[in-house]
């Protein structure tokens, strides 16, 4: 039995996935992206935030127990898991594992990843799943890892070999919209134009930044690191507009409130 550390499972979802998802947050992510809404996820050990106890080391088969409590929810719409984080990647074993049982159990099986992983296990774990929803921030490395903490290297041969394996549907690839580091026609377009110019079939999404996680850092002691900016809905529509002119699906209507639990 493998064993894993959940920040969190969270049911009724509706933005992590086709139908209704139960979410599974697995603590642990590489990165530091400096908008990150899900602070509490990014250390791999428990933690507190203020007075809750962030972190439960959990077997795959518990987690299956808690997920499949939904599964009259699952069957209309094509609902099902979505493995989330943090960085799935991150307990890339467990992570394995724990899809490998889902599909035993014939449920559906989605992943939301910022795509930092080894590639034999990226590669082993897409396929286990049914959707894979991976992140493209910006394509420039120094400026990926000034904001992130990492070089996107990885990354862009992992969406690579993604784009290449997936069937019509299985693929989106998402863009948190950051102001100031890559809300611009031209950051934009580039990825446009990289997406364009990848072999399959995928999606893209446009995910305007939010404020939502900025309590939680107060609450892990920590400094809200991107001050007061704000997106507005005019910037975010006009970068739309820019995707559907590369032909390219902008598929999310996202808002405040509206967006998939991890980015
Ligand atoms: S936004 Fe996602 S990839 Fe970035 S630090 Fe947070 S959990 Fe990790």
């Amino acid at each position: 039995m493998e064993y894993g550390i959940v920040s969190n499972i969270q049911h009724y979802s509706l933005q992590d996935g086709p139908g209704i998802r139960t979410t599974v947050f697995l603590k642990g992510c590489p990165l530091r992206c400096r908008w990150c809404c899900n602070p509490e996820t990014q250390n791999a050990q428990p933690e507190f935030m203020k007075l809750e106890k962030i972190g439960r080391r959990m077997s795959t088969d518990e987690i299956l127990q808690e997920v499949e409590k939904d599964e009259v929810f699952f069957r209309r719409g094509g609902g099902g898991l979505t493995v989330s984080g943090g960085e799935p990647l991150f307990q890339g074993g467990f992570t394995l594992a724990l899809l490998t049982e889902a599909k035993r159990r014939h449920l559906k099986t989605a992943i939301e990843t910022s795509g930092y992983g080894e590639q034999e296990l990226v590669l082993r774990i897409a396929e286990k799943l049914d959707m894979i929803y991976m992140d493209l921030k910006c394509l420039d490395p120094e400026k990926h890892r000034h904001w992130t903490g990492v070089v996107n290297d990885r990354i862009l041969e992992n969406i690579c070999m993604v784009a290449g394996l997936s069937g019509r549907g299985r693929f989106t690839v998402r863009t948190p919209v950051i102001p100031g580091f890559n809300d611009t026609e031209e950051e934009i377009g580039k990825i446009c134009r990289f997406l364009k110019s990848l072999p399959g079939e995928l999606s893209y999404e446009l995910l305007p930044y939010h404020r939502l996680g900025r309590d939680k850092y107060t609450g892990l002691g920590r400094e809200y690191p991107m001050g007061d900016v704000r997106l507005s809905a005019d910037e975010i529509s006009s970068l739309r507009e820019i995707v559907r002119g590369y032909g390219l699906e902008a598929t999310q209507e996202g808002a405040e409130g509206n967006w998939p639990s991890m980015l």
